[in-house]
């Protein structure tokens, strides 16, 4: 297993060294807007806990981790008026992983709507600003 790297993209927008349309935070993760999303309101779930992906994750993390995925995925069903939600975790390269510390995707879905390419288009930010209002709104309610 490849060790773990902080120079990655998602190390520096824990550290807050890039923006991010962040919608959660807690002690334990942070979630934010998928910039190529793959539906409206595609977001990632990030533990601050330092781990390549699920592979090499403590199993302590995970437990703090997947509740924060819960309660996203629930205010994205309410915040999109989804009709599902699909939860994707990508684990090395084979697997289709292009960023390297541990993240879930979280994507509101629309019956009979298929997704886009994963890591397709850039959204207009001004989109993506629109849909964190829409999803923090849900996560205080
Ligand atoms: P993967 O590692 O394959 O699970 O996917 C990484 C995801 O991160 C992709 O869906 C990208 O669109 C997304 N992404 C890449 N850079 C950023 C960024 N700066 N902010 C938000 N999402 C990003």
């Amino acid at each position: 297993m490849t060790a773990y790297d902080d120079s990655n993209i998602f190390a520096k927008i824990l550290r807050g060294e890039i923006p991010s349309h962040r919608v959660y935070e807690d002690d334990h993760a942070i979630a934010f807007m998928d910039v190529m999303p793959q539906a409206a309101g595609h977001t990632l779930v990030v533990p601050k806990s330092p781990s390549r992906n699920l592979l090499d994750a403590d199993p302590q993390a995970l437990t703090q981790l997947i509740p924060v995925v819960q309660k996203v995925a629930v205010a994205a069903k309410e915040a999109f008026a989804a009709d599902g939600i699909t939860v994707i975790q990508f684990n090395e390269p084979a697997a289709g992983q292009t960023v390297y510390h541990l993240h879930f995707h979280v994507i509101p879905r629309i019956e009979g709507v298929a997704l886009k390419p994963h890591s397709g288009t850039m959204e207009d930010p001004a989109v993506l600003a629109a849909h964190a209002e829409k999803l923090r709104r849900a996560l205080a309610r």
